[in-house]
């Protein structure tokens, strides 16, 4: 394809993907191949909405160098993986999608789906768990790419989508979330057991602390605050801008209060999530990762799976992920 186009095709992607919320913020990223040699990629931690063509890598497949204003993203290595394995692969999405990668945490032995959906997909495979742009993680993206599945899901982590081109790829991406919500286990059906009231109140009294706060009280997150048990660290992205787990509170403002100087998402029995943020964006991608931690928790819960991201690798990419947003604030 012509770089040109290939640019704004990448440009235009990102934003669907906030679109349909397959990503959020910066995470996620997409490339397109040019030639044998040559792919265009997402930069590195850029928000999708202020990416521009001109922001967009050139890298060579074969030396890794690359052009441009920015570095490409830190996930570049299963991108390339992908080209590599599949000549016939020109479009490549990762995203951390909230259904492929709550089910890709209990395993898929018994999927529901249909033989139409698989070849749609171009098959479906599970990478074993290796840190965000490490070696070990492109070599397990790797390995399952090669049994032939053009559609990875990375454990504690995402999924790889690989297609022949950007609607090819875009559909798959779509389909593939569609399969995994019908899949998914646990207690999605929860409703609000206390008075709007009493939610009102609590948020009130956040408020007065916290410029952005907000309560997350979808099925998922109201079942996770009402069983009485925090939610721990199942995926990278929660581990980065949340920690390791969301802690459960007995639901008393003042405590409520207390508990959120040292968090920025807390479970309340029978009202649900409340999050606090520094910014807006931050707002809309913690409500968004609070919502997949809770589906993830009921999904793997069902199945009596403990999926903790280990409480090392937590600090180290929470740590990292700080270090790296308040240098772009900057
Ligand atoms: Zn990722």
């Amino acid at each position: 394809m012509e770089e040109k186009n290939a640019r704004k095709l990448l440009v235009d992607t990102g934003k669907e993907l906030l679109e349909t919320g397959l990503v959020a913020r910066t995470w996620g990223n997409v490339s397109c191949r040019l030639d044998h040699d040559n792919i265009v990629i997402t930069p590195s931690g850029l928000d999708y909405k202020k990416t521009k063509e001109e922001d967009i890598v050139k890298m060579s497949l074969t030396s890794g160098e690359h052009q441009g204003i920015h570095k490409p993203s830190g996930e570049r290595r299963v991108h390339i993986a992908a080209y590599e394995v599949f000549p016939e692969v020109n479009f490549v999405i990762h995203t951390h999608q909230t259904y492929a990668t709550a089910l890709g945490l209990a395993g898929f032995q018994a999927l529901d789906i249909t033989k139409e959906e698989k070849e749609m997909l171009g098959g479906i495979m599970l990478a074993e768990y290796g840190l965000p742009g490490m070696k070990k993680l492109t070599n397990a993206v790797q390995a399952a790419l090669k049994t032939g599945a053009k559609v990875v899901l990375m454990i504690h982590h995402g999924a790889l989508i690989c297609g022949s081109s950007q609607e090819e790829t875009m559909n798959k991406a779509i389909l593939l979330e569609k399969i995994c919500k019908r899949n998914i286990k646990g207690n999605l059906e929860e409703k609000n057991k206390n008075s709007a009231q009493e939610a009102e109140q609590l948020m009130k009294a956040v408020k007065e602390k916290y410029r952005y706060a907000s309560l997350v009280q979808t099925p998922s997150a109201l079942a996770c605050a009402n069983s009485g048990k925090p939610i721990y660290a199942q995926v990278d992205d929660m581990a980065q801008m949340i920690g390791r787990k969301i802690p459960i509170t007995s639901g008393k403002t003042k405590e409520v209060i207390k508990v959120l100087e040292k968090v920025n998402s807390v479970l309340v029995p029978g009202i649900g999530v409340v999050v606090t943020s520094e910014t807006e964006d931050d707002m809309a991608a913690l409500e968004l990762l609070v919502e997949k931690a809770a589906v993830c928790n009921l999904h793997t819960t069902a199945f009596h799976v403990k999926a903790r991201v280990n409480i090392i690798h937590t600090a180290l990419m929470k740590f990292v992920y700080q270090k790296k947003y308040s240098k772009q604030k900057v």
